[in-house]
């Protein structure tokens, strides 16, 4: 990737282009940014500057044999890891799942973890590092470069290395010569302390709002209102923006809807089922569920008054019509709580079946009591 094909972002990647110009290429370094912030998609294209052979001040030149690579995802000196799910029974890597990656790099480097269990298949199955991989990466990174001055792991989502990680932490801290770590996260709080304390750390802060208008102006031809708005819904996730646009699929809001139907019906046996099934899946998966659901709520909230120019997908905007005659003002805003209130539980650790089993309660309260 070019630094020309982020969105926004111009400060952040100022400071990366100035700290490779002026040789001080720190060797661990943590970009952090929310999922469609473009953490992923800068740390990329940082890694082709550094290896470009033909770099100019202010990009990379996309064209040199080094750059060629870097935009296939195939380099020979770049190792990729990321959260990957189980074959089978056993454990898998990073390289087990590589032509899936390369892909998912090509279509969308926005992606979000969600997307990327998808790619995979996952259904049930969760996402993890494991110990494994950690020894494949030492031992991927412990061979000298094959053709460029670094050697570099770019390791997507390291709040998936369990305690497992730790083993990584001598060779972050005495690395070999000429190796680079670049760690892609999106939640400081969930990274093994030891690991944050050995990496530079990169902020990547959401995408301004003008920044987001004008590349979705661009990218999809749509007129400065509707990208004004879209824009603006999308809180700065170019990722979100893509699903509002219909341009990646909106995975939550089936399971979504489910589960609010089941809570208006007060359907006492089916929700047991509902909440064991969703407790068993990942703390990830149950925020994401619970941060779909934040989202909806505010969009009912902006609906009555926005209406078409809230622009949402189309069997989104179907759904957030429907459920916003659900609520009025104060019902809406008790919903909005208890979703807020159940997402804090779940980050500190509560134990998802409680969390889960109250706020379906609670929600039919809300349905009953409008
Ligand atoms: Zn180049």
């Amino acid at each position: 990737m070019l630094f020309a094909d982020i969105i926004g972002q111009e400060a952040v990647i100022r400071k990366l282009r100035d700290s490779v110009l002026a040789g001080r290429i720190p060797h661990a370094q943590l970009f952090l940014g929310m999922e469609g912030s473009g953490a992923l998609p800068i740390a990329l294209a940082y890694a082709q500057y550094v290896g470009c052979k033909n770099r100019s001040e202010t990009d990379s030149c996309g064209v040199c044999p080094s750059c060629v690579k870097h935009q296939k995802f195939s380099h020979p000196d770049v190792r990729f890891s990321y959260p990957v799910i189980k074959k089978g029974k056993e454990e898998a890597l990073a390289t087990d799942f590589i032509r899936e990656w390369m892909a998912t790099l090509s279509e969308n480097p926005y992606l979000s973890y969600l997307d990327w269990l998808a790619k995979m298949d996952a259904e049930n199955k969760q996402g993890n590092i494991p110990v494994s991989e950690c020894r494949a990466i030492m031992s991927a990174l412990s061979l000298k470069p094959f053709e460029s001055e670094y050697k570099i792991l770019l390791l997507w989502l390291p709040e998936f290395l369990g305690n497992e990680g730790n083993v990584l932490l001598k060779i972050i801290e005495e690395p070999p010569q000429k190796t680079l770590f670049l760690l892609v996260a999106e939640q400081m709080d969930q990274i093994l302390p030891t690991i944050l304390s050995r990496t530079q750390l990169v902020r990547v802060p959401p995408i301004e709002g003008e920044d987001l208008r004008r590349a979705l102006e661009q990218r999809f031809s749509l007129d400065a209102a509707r990208a004004e708005t879209l824009a603006y819904v999308s809180d700065g996730s170019y990722r979100r923006a893509l699903e509002l646009l219909g341009e990646v699929d909106e995975p939550l809001l089936q399971p979504f809807r489910n589960w609010l139907l089941m809570c208006f019906s007060g359907n006492k046996v089916a929700q047991n089922l509902w909440v064991a099934e969703a407790a068993g899946s990942g703390r990830e998966e149950i925020k994401a569920l619970l941060g779909y659901g934040l989202h909806i709520l505010r969009m009912c909230l902006v609906f009555p008054e926005l209406g078409e120019k809230a622009r949402l997908g189309e069997a989104e905007q179907e759904f957030v019509s429907k459920l916003s005659r659900q609520f009025n003002p104060t019902s809406i805003e008790k919903a909005y709580k208890l979703f807020n209130d159940s997402m804090y539980q779940i980050e500190r650790n509560g134990q998802a079946k409680l969390v889960l089993a109250d706020l379906s309660n609670e929600m039919h309260k809300v349905f009953v009591q409008k």
